[in-house]
């Protein structure tokens, strides 16, 4: 007769552990240099495997998919989003574990003051690890849309450059702890948002909502996330409003409604206004182009497509109570990822997209062309 097998139990217990173990750890895991994130493969080994054994067809497939339909393709993906370098979990899942956190402290806690739930919520949500990472990013966004304005001397004049470069520059990325420096935003600590600022003082500024970094772990959300806020400190209202917009923006808006990516009516600034949305996704598209042109050297076609997908997952339409899309300001996901990213012919070159449809794509042309 065969014995039992005491061995079976522990083994499932290490398989099981070793399973949701890399699921957890991958949230917390943070890449430590910009280069292509492999790392992040380690904290996910499901994906690896997937992508390595997916027969060379169906890659095709996947690829003509997304050029073809960049908008219903990203949609459609199914939650959590998986790239190679990190995940990206509908809003309101970040938001959820955030307010979870914090009714646990409060049941463990309950003489602690509203100031120091808040305070050690923030220590918990803002690990080093987390904000290292978004700080890295960040910088990383920030260069390179310097580097995308130095690169333009036949667009920009010598003033217009300068202006451009010295709101870059002064965008800085505010983060708790301590809380108080989200003092009279301090909800902001358990929401799945980022947004740029202007202060009363002058001061520019990136905040990002605690949610967003448990929801968010991909390189590539977090590039055309940052790099949409930080293009806002030089969109055509911030730049009026500043006094000084460049001239050859005038063109790009009007391509901008040429290629209906805004209405006519809701090109200038003011309340109706879409302009400075469309102009930061359009700017998001290039820096996020440019990081998957660095990063995915040795992806597979399909892991460049989940790149492309997580940039802007999180730009759709969520089924999920209580999410709804604020379209005041912002276009649709069709035109958002549909258009504005989807049709930038720099990434149908690089996911090697058959039919390019390069002709149509807003450019900022130079100031001799525009006259
Ligand atoms: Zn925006």
């Amino acid at each position: 007769m065969e014995k039992s097998k005491p061995w079976i139990i522990p083994v499932l217990l290490i398989v099981i552990s070793g399973l949701f173990g890399s699921y957890f750890y991958s949230q917390g895991s943070a890449p430590v240099v910009l280069q292509p994130p492999v790392e992040a493969f380690d904290s996910n080994p499901l994906v690896l495997e997937a992508a390595t054994e997916e027969p060379q067809p169906q890659l095709s497939e996947v690829v003509l998919a997304y050029c073809q339909n960049p908008y219903q393709t990203t949609c459609n993906q199914r939650w959590p989003s998986v790239d190679p370098s990190g995940q990206v979990r509908p809003d309101v899942s970040g938001e959820v574990r955030a307010l979870r956190m914090m009714r646990t402290m409060v049941q463990e806690n309950p003489n602690w003051t509203a100031d120091q739930v808040q305070e050690n919520l923030a220590i918990m949500i803002y690990t080093d690890q987390r904000r290292e990472r978004a700080l890295k990013v960040f910088n990383w966004a920030k260069a390179q849309i310097l580097q995308w304005v130095a690169e333009k001397s036949d667009v920009f004049n010598d003033i217009e450059r300068q202006a451009l470069v010295e709101r870059i520059q002064a965008v800085t990325l505010s983060m708790p702890p301590p809380a108080r420096e989200y003092a009279e935003a301090v909800d902001l600590i358990t929401k799945n948002a980022v947004y740029y600022e202007r202060t009363s003082a002058g001061e520019l500024r990136l905040r990002v909502g605690g949610a967003y970094l448990m929801s968010t772990t991909s390189w590539y959300n977090m590039v055309f996330t940052f790099a949409h806020e930080i293009a806002h400190a030089i969109d055509p209202c911030e730049m009026k409003s500043f006094g000084l917009v460049p001239r050859s923006y005038n063109s790009l808006i009007q391509c901008f409604v040429d290629t209906d990516w805004i209405e006519e009516e809701r090109r200038n600034c003011g309340s109706l206004e879409q302009v400075s949305e469309v102009f930061a996704d359009w700017v998001a598209s290039e820096i996020f182009s440019r990081a998957l042109s660095q990063w995915s050297v040795d992806y597979t076609p399909e892991e460049k497509i989940s790149a492309a997908i997580n940039s802007t997952r999180d730009l759709c339409e969520q089924s999920v109570e209580g999410h709804t899309l604020n379209l005041s300001y912002h276009q649709g996901p069709k035109t958002r990822i549909g258009k504005i990213l989807g049709q930038r012919p720099e990434l149908q070159t690089i996911l090697s997209c058959p039919n390019k449809t390069t002709n149509h794509y807003c450019a900022l042309t130079s100031m001799e062309s525009s006259q």
